[in-house]
């Protein structure tokens, strides 16, 4: 695989750069592999990089339906942080962050990571004392957090709109300096050319259909181009988590919900930072070309259509031109919806299933991007060794028998 340096491109801009190689092959599916992946989204493309990378095994194919990135890895928002409230959750997202900061220079691919810092506003007394509880417990676990006033909202973006009598006044907020956001598309083609690149087969449209198995445990999969057998099968396809297991007989407790986003017209910089509001559902960034990357919560219904409604929208732009009125002229460009995968206690569920040799890495909600590469690295070892890592041991299925919940609704919140 040609690597990504200024050497070769200023040797490819003299052939005008015709010659580069594909960033993946077109795999067709073989009739076997010791570890099959099922969705080729960030997790799925993270978990087979790091099998190969960690563990030494190549002999893995990823089976996505559509194309590479086409679900929900490049329709969020690209909120990464690791700001969460319990311990579990703290070691399981600092892990992702401390792979998100060397990440560009492991899989060779730009990925855009800025660590421009994200603010989650406080409204009300109680979430200010919420937001002190978080901050407080995230040091403890050694992550980056502070707790800002009202000035200090300020003093990061100047345009807020602090006055005391509007529906949801800014009190202060939670604040994390090494979070931000990445490019999410570059994430899926970058650690779809460094599986690629270590002998994993990347199989674009093909869609399983079937989960066989024989005598309790998983012995291969049906899918829309032959059946294909495995020692392994990891199923990491968020939205239709549930869609899969029932393929494997059994089920999730996790809902599948429509979640939208939209961008503006592109303006000149304005908003370096990141700005979430629980309460009133909506946050924004400004991307590198300029565009007002915009979000909410989730739209209440279930669903597999990625769209959403449109009473979803009219609630966040209204808490929007509240928050920031000089947006209100703004005109917006795109508006699309992804299919998330939301748990009960809005953490995770990364581990064994009742079937043997069949793993899940799901739940992940409206939160997931920025965990991609440190739940690879997890489901990666639980795929290789057949347990679970401590770092995603919390996160069984089994804890909803056993009670053991991860309850982030309070980090976790609006999304992301
Ligand atoms: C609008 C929106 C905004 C978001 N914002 C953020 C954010 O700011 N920060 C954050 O951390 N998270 C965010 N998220 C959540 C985040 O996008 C997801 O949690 C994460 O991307 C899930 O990654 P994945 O690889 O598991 O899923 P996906 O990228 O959805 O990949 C799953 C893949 O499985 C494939 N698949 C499904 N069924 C089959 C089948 N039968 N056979 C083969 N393949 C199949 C799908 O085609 C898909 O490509 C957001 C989500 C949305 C929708």
């Amino acid at each position: 695989m040609q690597r990504y340096s200024a050497l070769n491109i200023a040797r490819h801009a003299a052939s005008g750069h015709r010659h580069w190689e594909p960033a993946w092959r077109q795999a067709a599916p073989r009739r076997r592999y010791r570890v099959l992946i099922v969705g080729g989204g960030g997790h799925g493309l993270a978990t087979a990089y790091y099998l190969a990378k960690e563990h030494g095994i190549t002999d893995v194919a990823v089976l996505e339906k559509g194309w590479i990135g086409g679900g929900n890895t490049a329709r969020n928002t690209t909120i990464v942080r690791s700001n969460y409230l319990w311990s579990a959750s703290a070691a399981l997202y600092e892990k992702s962050m401390k792979l998100w900061e060397g990440l560009s220079a492991d899989i060779n691919f730009n990925v855009m990571f800025s660590q421009r810092g994200v603010l989650n506003l406080g409204h009300t007394l109680q979430d200010m004392r919420d937001i002190r509880r978080r901050v407080n417990a995230n040091r403890l676990n050694g992550i980056d957090g502070e707790v800002l006033d009202q000035d200090g909202v300020k003093a990061r973006v100047p345009f807020i709109n602090t006055s005391a009598d509007i529906r949801f006044p800014v009190l202060g907020a939670s604040w994390q300096p090494r979070a931000g956001i990445a490019r999410h598309d570059a994430v899926a083609w970058g650690f779809a050319r460094a599986a690629d690149s270590l002998g994993v087969d990347v199989v674009e449209n093909c869609e399983v259909t079937g989960i066989r198995r024989e005598n309790g445990a998983v012995v291969g999969v049906d899918t829309s181009r032959g059946p294909i057998d495995a020692d392994r099968v990891g199923v990491v396809v968020a939205g239709h988590a549930g869609v899969l297991a029932e393929m494997a007989g059994f089920r999730l407790p996790i809902e599948s919900h429509p979640l939208q986003a939209l961008v503006s017209e592109p303006i000149k910089p304005i908003l370096d930072t990141v700005v979430m509001s629980n309460a009133i559902h909506v946050y924004v960034s400004q991307s590198d070309k300029g565009e007002l990357v915009i979000g909410a919560g989730i739209d209440a219904y279930n669903g597999y259509g990625q769209r959403g409604s449109v009473q979803t929208i009219e609630h966040f732009l209204a808490a929007l031109v509240e928050l920031y009125p000089i947006f209100s002229r703004m005109r917006l460009l795109r508006h699309w919806g992804g299919i998330v995968d939301t748990c009960p206690d809005a953490s995770p569920i990364i581990g064994k299933t009742p079937v043997g040799g069949l793993f899940f890495n799901c739940g992940w909600g409206t939160g997931g991007f920025k965990a991609t590469p440190g739940s690879g690295w997890a489901f990666a070892h639980t795929l290789a060794t057949g347990e679970p890592h401590a770092i995603n041991a919390p996160f069984g299925l089994d804890r909803f028998e056993t009670g053991a919940l991860v309850d982030e609704h309070g980090a976790a919140a609006v999304a992301h």
